[in-house]
Protein backbone atom coordinates (compact mmCIF):
# COMPACT_ATOMS: atom_id res chain seq x y z
CA UNK A 1 0.00 0.00 0.00
CA UNK A 2 1.42 3.16 -0.74
CA UNK A 3 1.16 6.32 1.60
CA UNK A 4 0.93 10.05 1.14
CA UNK A 5 1.02 12.89 3.60
CA UNK A 6 -0.16 15.96 2.79
CA UNK A 7 0.03 19.49 4.14
CA UNK A 8 0.16 17.94 7.53
CA UNK A 9 0.32 20.65 10.26
CA UNK A 10 -0.23 19.24 13.91
CA UNK A 11 -0.06 21.99 16.89
CA UNK A 12 -0.19 20.80 21.27
CA UNK A 13 -1.52 23.82 22.53
CA UNK A 14 1.36 26.66 21.33
CA UNK A 15 4.00 24.20 19.92
CA UNK A 16 4.06 23.71 16.49
CA UNK A 17 4.80 19.82 16.19
CA UNK A 18 4.54 19.04 12.51
CA UNK A 19 4.62 22.09 10.14
CA UNK A 20 3.18 21.41 6.42
CA UNK A 21 4.83 17.95 6.03
CA UNK A 22 4.01 16.54 2.67
CA UNK A 23 5.82 12.94 1.84
CA UNK A 24 5.31 10.53 -0.45
CA UNK A 25 6.01 6.56 0.20
CA UNK A 26 5.81 4.41 -2.78
CA UNK A 27 4.36 0.54 -2.10
CA UNK A 28 6.70 -1.95 -0.46
CA UNK A 29 9.74 0.86 -0.02
CA UNK A 30 11.56 0.43 4.10
CA UNK A 31 11.71 3.91 4.97
CA UNK A 32 13.22 5.73 8.05
CA UNK A 33 12.04 8.74 9.39
CA UNK A 34 15.22 10.03 11.27
CA UNK A 35 15.88 13.22 13.37
CA UNK A 36 16.47 14.57 16.55
CA UNK A 37 14.56 13.91 19.97
CA UNK A 38 11.11 15.82 19.81
CA UNK A 39 11.31 16.79 16.05
CA UNK A 40 7.95 15.19 15.47
CA UNK A 41 8.82 11.79 14.04
CA UNK A 42 6.17 9.77 16.59
CA UNK A 43 3.67 12.66 15.86
CA UNK A 44 4.40 12.01 12.07
CA UNK A 45 3.93 7.65 12.49
CA UNK A 46 0.79 7.95 14.65
CA UNK A 47 -0.89 10.29 12.45
CA UNK A 48 -0.13 7.96 9.37
CA UNK A 49 -1.50 5.28 11.79
CA UNK A 50 -5.00 7.01 12.87
CA UNK A 51 -3.88 6.86 16.36
CA UNK A 52 -3.69 11.25 16.81
CA UNK A 53 -5.64 13.18 14.56
CA UNK A 54 -4.04 16.21 12.55
CA UNK A 55 -5.37 20.01 12.53
CA UNK A 56 -5.06 20.06 8.94
CA UNK A 57 -3.97 17.97 5.86
CA UNK A 58 -4.31 14.62 4.38
CA UNK A 59 -2.82 11.40 4.74
CA UNK A 60 -3.76 8.81 1.76
CA UNK A 61 -3.50 5.35 1.40
CA UNK A 62 -3.09 3.87 -1.74
CA UNK A 63 -4.75 7.28 -3.22
CA UNK A 64 -7.76 7.09 -0.93
CA UNK A 65 -8.48 9.60 1.94
CA UNK A 66 -7.60 7.83 5.04
CA UNK A 67 -9.20 10.77 7.63
CA UNK A 68 -12.33 8.38 8.08
CA UNK A 69 -10.79 4.83 8.67
CA UNK A 70 -10.64 4.02 11.84
CA UNK A 71 -7.11 2.90 13.01
CA UNK A 72 -8.34 -0.70 12.50
CA UNK A 73 -9.72 0.00 8.83
CA UNK A 74 -6.41 1.01 7.98
CA UNK A 75 -4.40 -2.47 7.74
CA UNK A 76 -1.91 -1.09 9.38
CA UNK A 77 0.21 -2.98 12.00
CA UNK A 78 2.79 -1.64 14.73
CA UNK A 79 5.60 -2.09 16.64
CA UNK A 80 6.99 0.22 19.65
CA UNK A 81 10.30 0.69 21.33
CA UNK A 82 8.77 -0.74 24.59
CA UNK A 83 7.73 -4.42 23.16
CA UNK A 84 4.03 -4.03 24.04
CA UNK A 85 3.72 -8.39 24.54
CA UNK A 86 0.87 -9.25 26.86
CA UNK A 87 2.97 -10.57 29.89
CA UNK A 88 0.51 -13.09 31.23
CA UNK A 89 0.24 -14.59 27.40
CA UNK A 90 2.43 -17.44 25.69
CA UNK A 91 4.46 -16.42 22.91
CA UNK A 92 2.30 -18.54 20.64
CA UNK A 93 -0.91 -16.64 22.09
CA UNK A 94 0.53 -13.32 21.93
CA UNK A 95 1.11 -13.92 17.98
CA UNK A 96 -2.79 -15.67 18.00
CA UNK A 97 -3.96 -12.64 19.70
CA UNK A 98 -5.04 -10.53 16.69
CA UNK A 99 -6.05 -13.36 14.47
CA UNK A 100 -8.68 -14.31 17.75
CA UNK A 101 -10.29 -11.00 18.08
CA UNK A 102 -11.12 -10.26 14.13
CA UNK A 103 -14.65 -9.81 13.59
CA UNK A 104 -16.80 -13.10 13.98
CA UNK A 105 -17.02 -12.99 9.62
CA UNK A 106 -13.03 -13.47 9.28
CA UNK A 107 -12.26 -15.57 12.13
CA UNK A 108 -10.25 -18.71 11.51
CA UNK A 109 -10.60 -21.95 13.37
CA UNK A 110 -8.17 -22.78 15.95
CA UNK A 111 -6.04 -25.55 13.96
CA UNK A 112 -5.94 -22.58 10.82
CA UNK A 113 -4.47 -19.98 13.44
CA UNK A 114 -2.10 -22.53 15.00
CA UNK A 115 -0.66 -22.83 11.19
CA UNK A 116 -0.25 -19.22 10.70
CA UNK A 117 1.34 -18.68 14.06
CA UNK A 118 3.68 -21.21 13.62
CA UNK A 119 4.46 -19.84 10.42
CA UNK A 120 4.97 -16.37 11.40
CA UNK A 121 6.97 -17.46 14.27
CA UNK A 122 9.19 -19.31 11.52
CA UNK A 123 9.82 -16.13 9.91
CA UNK A 124 10.86 -14.80 12.56
CA UNK A 125 12.93 -17.45 13.59
CA UNK A 126 11.90 -18.07 16.80
CA UNK A 127 9.16 -21.19 16.94
CA UNK A 128 11.16 -22.89 19.28
CA UNK A 129 10.10 -20.22 21.90
CA UNK A 130 6.39 -20.65 21.57
CA UNK A 131 5.42 -21.85 24.76
CA UNK A 132 8.10 -18.72 26.93
CA UNK A 133 6.48 -16.11 28.82
CA UNK A 134 7.90 -12.86 27.33
CA UNK A 135 9.67 -12.09 31.08
CA UNK A 136 11.34 -15.60 29.43
CA UNK A 137 12.80 -14.10 26.67
CA UNK A 138 15.74 -11.89 25.77
CA UNK A 139 15.18 -8.00 24.88
CA UNK A 140 15.40 -8.83 21.10
CA UNK A 141 13.63 -11.72 20.71
CA UNK A 142 10.81 -9.91 22.30
CA UNK A 143 10.90 -7.57 19.64
CA UNK A 144 10.90 -10.05 16.87
CA UNK A 145 7.84 -11.75 18.45
CA UNK A 146 6.18 -7.90 18.30
CA UNK A 147 6.88 -8.08 14.61
CA UNK A 148 5.48 -11.27 14.33
CA UNK A 149 2.02 -10.20 16.16
CA UNK A 150 2.00 -6.85 14.02
CA UNK A 151 2.31 -9.08 11.17
CA UNK A 152 -0.40 -11.62 11.75
CA UNK A 153 -2.80 -9.55 10.70
CA UNK A 154 -1.55 -9.28 7.33
CA UNK A 155 -0.97 -5.77 7.39
CA UNK A 156 -0.59 -3.71 4.05
CA UNK A 157 1.94 -1.12 6.15
CA UNK A 158 4.28 -1.26 9.05
CA UNK A 159 4.86 1.38 11.30
CA UNK A 160 7.41 0.88 13.87
CA UNK A 161 9.02 3.52 16.50
CA UNK A 162 12.18 3.05 17.70
CA UNK A 163 11.55 -0.64 17.37
CA UNK A 164 15.48 -1.04 18.58
CA UNK A 165 15.52 1.56 20.52
CA UNK A 166 15.61 -0.24 24.07
CA UNK A 167 18.34 -2.83 22.94
CA UNK A 168 22.13 -2.83 23.68
CA UNK A 169 24.22 -1.65 20.89
CA UNK A 170 25.34 -5.56 19.18
CA UNK A 171 22.02 -6.61 19.80
CA UNK A 172 20.42 -3.83 17.81
CA UNK A 173 22.82 -3.56 14.88
CA UNK A 174 22.06 -8.08 14.42
CA UNK A 175 17.93 -6.95 14.86
CA UNK A 176 18.53 -3.88 11.63
CA UNK A 177 20.27 -6.16 9.27
CA UNK A 178 17.28 -9.39 10.07
CA UNK A 179 14.47 -6.40 9.94
CA UNK A 180 16.10 -5.70 6.23
CA UNK A 181 16.47 -9.34 5.42
CA UNK A 182 12.86 -9.80 6.53
CA UNK A 183 11.49 -6.69 4.26
CA UNK A 184 13.31 -8.18 1.47
CA UNK A 185 11.32 -11.57 1.79
CA UNK A 186 7.84 -9.41 2.37
CA UNK A 187 7.99 -5.91 0.79
CA UNK A 188 5.78 -4.32 3.28
CA UNK A 189 5.31 -0.67 2.92
CA UNK A 190 6.96 -0.15 6.18
CA UNK A 191 8.23 2.94 8.11
CA UNK A 192 10.59 3.31 11.08
CA UNK A 193 11.35 6.06 13.19
CA UNK A 194 14.70 6.43 14.62
CA UNK A 195 17.25 8.91 15.91
CA UNK A 196 20.25 7.01 15.00
CA UNK A 197 22.07 7.67 11.76
CA UNK A 198 23.69 4.99 11.30
CA UNK A 199 21.01 2.56 11.83
CA UNK A 200 18.85 4.86 9.40
CA UNK A 201 21.89 4.79 6.53
CA UNK A 202 22.29 1.33 7.20
CA UNK A 203 18.79 -0.25 7.14
CA UNK A 204 16.25 2.05 5.23
CA UNK A 205 15.44 2.65 1.23
CA UNK A 206 15.05 5.94 2.09
CA UNK A 207 15.38 8.00 4.67
CA UNK A 208 13.46 11.15 5.78
CA UNK A 209 15.51 13.75 7.89
CA UNK A 210 13.58 15.87 10.00
CA UNK A 211 13.72 18.81 12.22
CA UNK A 212 11.54 21.16 14.42
CA UNK A 213 8.52 19.87 12.97
CA UNK A 214 9.82 20.24 9.58
CA UNK A 215 11.06 17.91 6.62
CA UNK A 216 14.71 18.63 5.69
CA UNK A 217 15.58 16.47 3.38
CA UNK A 218 14.53 13.04 1.58
CA UNK A 219 17.02 10.48 -0.29
CA UNK A 220 18.54 7.26 -0.62
CA UNK A 221 21.29 6.96 2.37
CA UNK A 222 23.65 7.90 0.07
CA UNK A 223 22.18 10.64 -1.47
CA UNK A 224 21.50 12.08 2.12
CA UNK A 225 25.02 11.57 3.78
CA UNK A 226 26.77 12.39 0.76
CA UNK A 227 24.82 15.41 -1.17
CA UNK A 228 23.15 16.95 2.27
CA UNK A 229 20.33 19.64 1.58
CA UNK A 230 21.43 22.02 4.59
CA UNK A 231 23.81 22.59 7.41
CA UNK A 232 21.28 20.57 9.87
CA UNK A 233 21.62 17.25 7.56
CA UNK A 234 25.38 17.50 7.11
CA UNK A 235 25.63 17.71 11.05
CA UNK A 236 23.35 15.25 12.09
CA UNK A 237 24.54 12.54 9.88
CA UNK A 238 27.79 11.95 11.43
CA UNK A 239 30.96 13.82 11.99
CA UNK A 240 31.96 17.19 9.46
CA UNK A 241 34.24 19.57 9.18
CA UNK A 242 33.45 23.43 8.62
CA UNK A 243 35.64 25.63 6.29
CA UNK A 244 34.41 28.99 7.09
CA UNK A 245 35.31 31.45 3.81
CA UNK A 246 33.98 32.83 1.09
CA UNK A 247 34.01 31.68 -2.45
CA UNK A 248 37.11 32.39 -4.90
CA UNK A 249 36.87 31.66 -8.23
CA UNK A 250 36.56 27.91 -8.96
CA UNK A 251 37.42 27.32 -4.88
CA UNK A 252 37.32 29.20 -1.53
CA UNK A 253 39.06 31.63 0.35
CA UNK A 254 39.86 30.11 3.71
CA UNK A 255 42.16 32.00 5.55
CA UNK A 256 45.03 32.93 3.56
CA UNK A 257 44.52 29.92 1.66
CA UNK A 258 42.26 28.60 -1.40
CA UNK A 259 41.05 25.34 -1.61
CA UNK A 260 39.22 23.65 -4.24
CA UNK A 261 36.00 22.33 -3.95
CA UNK A 262 34.01 19.72 -5.65
CA UNK A 263 30.99 21.10 -6.03
CA UNK A 264 29.19 23.29 -8.91
CA UNK A 265 27.59 26.58 -7.44
CA UNK A 266 26.93 29.66 -9.40
CA UNK A 267 27.86 32.19 -6.35
CA UNK A 268 29.68 35.13 -6.99
CA UNK A 269 33.35 35.61 -5.41
CA UNK A 270 33.65 37.00 -2.21
CA UNK A 271 30.11 35.37 -0.88
CA UNK A 272 30.82 33.85 2.28
CA UNK A 273 30.08 29.84 2.45
CA UNK A 274 30.77 27.49 5.25
CA UNK A 275 32.24 24.29 3.37
CA UNK A 276 32.22 21.14 4.97
CA UNK A 277 34.02 17.67 4.30
CA UNK A 278 34.03 14.19 6.49
CA UNK A 279 36.82 13.48 8.78
CA UNK A 280 37.80 10.33 6.27
CA UNK A 281 37.88 13.22 3.34
CA UNK A 282 40.39 15.15 4.67
CA UNK A 283 44.01 14.72 4.27
CA UNK A 284 47.11 15.36 6.83
CA UNK A 285 50.23 16.99 4.88
CA UNK A 286 53.62 18.05 6.05
CA UNK A 287 54.12 21.69 7.10
CA UNK A 288 57.11 22.85 6.11
CA UNK A 289 57.40 21.26 2.46
CA UNK A 290 53.48 22.36 1.60
CA UNK A 291 52.13 25.50 1.52
CA UNK A 292 48.33 24.94 0.35
CA UNK A 293 45.77 23.75 2.85
CA UNK A 294 44.96 24.93 6.81
CA UNK A 295 47.70 25.44 8.97
CA UNK A 296 46.64 23.43 12.52
CA UNK A 297 47.95 21.77 15.62
CA UNK A 298 47.55 18.22 16.62
CA UNK A 299 45.50 17.87 20.08
CA UNK A 300 45.13 14.52 20.20
CA UNK A 301 45.35 11.03 18.41
CA UNK A 302 42.69 8.53 19.16
CA UNK A 303 43.39 5.00 17.63
CA UNK A 304 40.83 1.91 17.66
CA UNK A 305 40.66 -0.73 15.59
CA UNK A 306 42.85 -0.12 12.27
CA UNK A 307 41.90 3.68 12.23
CA UNK A 308 42.86 6.59 13.96
CA UNK A 309 40.74 10.01 14.64
CA UNK A 310 42.99 12.87 14.38
CA UNK A 311 41.38 15.90 16.18
CA UNK A 312 43.42 19.60 15.35
CA UNK A 313 43.08 23.44 15.92
CA UNK A 314 43.15 25.85 13.29
CA UNK A 315 46.46 27.79 13.65
CA UNK A 316 45.26 30.47 12.32
CA UNK A 317 41.23 31.49 10.84
CA UNK A 318 38.48 31.06 13.43
CA UNK A 319 34.89 30.11 12.86
CA UNK A 320 31.79 32.59 13.03
CA UNK A 321 31.59 32.17 16.63
CA UNK A 322 35.31 34.35 16.69
CA UNK A 323 36.31 30.39 18.38
CA UNK A 324 39.75 28.45 17.00
CA UNK A 325 38.23 26.25 14.49
CA UNK A 326 38.65 22.35 15.05
CA UNK A 327 38.72 19.56 12.98
CA UNK A 328 38.37 15.63 12.89
CA UNK A 329 40.69 13.89 10.23
CA UNK A 330 40.00 9.89 10.06
CA UNK A 331 43.55 8.57 8.72
CA UNK A 332 44.71 4.53 9.27
CA UNK A 333 46.92 3.89 11.94
CA UNK A 334 49.68 2.91 9.41
CA UNK A 335 49.47 6.15 8.06
CA UNK A 336 49.70 7.88 11.07
CA UNK A 337 53.10 5.74 11.85
CA UNK A 338 54.52 6.37 8.22
CA UNK A 339 53.96 9.87 8.47
CA UNK A 340 55.14 10.17 12.12
CA UNK A 341 52.16 12.50 13.24
CA UNK A 342 52.03 13.30 16.88
CA UNK A 343 50.26 15.42 19.38
CA UNK A 344 51.20 18.86 19.17
CA UNK A 345 52.97 18.49 16.04
CA UNK A 346 51.83 21.10 13.84
CA UNK A 347 50.65 20.32 9.84
CA UNK A 348 48.65 21.76 6.98
CA UNK A 349 45.04 20.13 6.01
CA UNK A 350 43.85 19.37 2.81
CA UNK A 351 40.51 18.25 1.76
CA UNK A 352 40.52 16.02 -0.78
CA UNK A 353 36.57 16.50 -0.74
CA UNK A 354 35.06 19.69 -0.06
CA UNK A 355 31.23 20.26 -0.57
CA UNK A 356 29.91 23.68 -0.61
P1 LIG B 1 11.50 11.23 20.34
O1 LIG B 1 12.60 10.75 19.46
O2 LIG B 1 12.02 11.86 21.60
O3 LIG B 1 10.43 10.24 20.56
P2 LIG B 1 9.92 12.55 18.30
O4 LIG B 1 10.66 13.16 17.18
O5 LIG B 1 9.27 11.25 18.09
O6 LIG B 1 10.85 12.50 19.58
P3 LIG B 1 7.30 13.51 19.01
O7 LIG B 1 7.05 12.45 20.02
O8 LIG B 1 6.60 13.43 17.73
O9 LIG B 1 8.87 13.64 18.76
O10 LIG B 1 6.99 14.91 19.71
C1 LIG B 1 7.17 16.13 19.02
C2 LIG B 1 6.95 17.25 20.00
O11 LIG B 1 5.56 17.33 20.35
C3 LIG B 1 7.71 17.07 21.32
O12 LIG B 1 8.25 18.32 21.70
C4 LIG B 1 6.66 16.61 22.30
O13 LIG B 1 6.96 17.07 23.59
C5 LIG B 1 5.40 17.24 21.75
N1 LIG B 1 4.23 16.38 22.03
C6 LIG B 1 4.02 15.14 21.54
N2 LIG B 1 2.84 14.64 21.97
C7 LIG B 1 2.30 15.58 22.77
C8 LIG B 1 1.08 15.69 23.51
N3 LIG B 1 0.19 14.70 23.51
N4 LIG B 1 0.86 16.82 24.20
C9 LIG B 1 1.76 17.84 24.19
N5 LIG B 1 2.91 17.81 23.49
C10 LIG B 1 3.19 16.71 22.80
Amino acid sequence: MSIQVKNINKSFGDFVALDNVSLDFPTGELVALLGPSGCGKTTLLRIIAGLETSDSGQVLLDGDDASARHVRERQVGFVFQHYALFRHMTVFDNVAFGLRVKNKKERLSEPEIAKKVHELLNLVQLDWLHDRFPAQLSGGQRQRIALARALAVEPKVLLLDEPFGALDAKVRKELRRWLRKLHDELHITSIFVTHDQEEALEVADRVVLMNKGKVEQIGSPDEVYEKPATPFVYGFLGNVNLFHGRVDGDGIQVGEHNLQHSTSTNLASGTPVVAFARPHELDIVDYSTRHDGVAAKIDRILSFGVNSRIELSAIEGTNNDGLPQHFEVELSKAEVVNRNLSEGLTVRIVPSQLKV
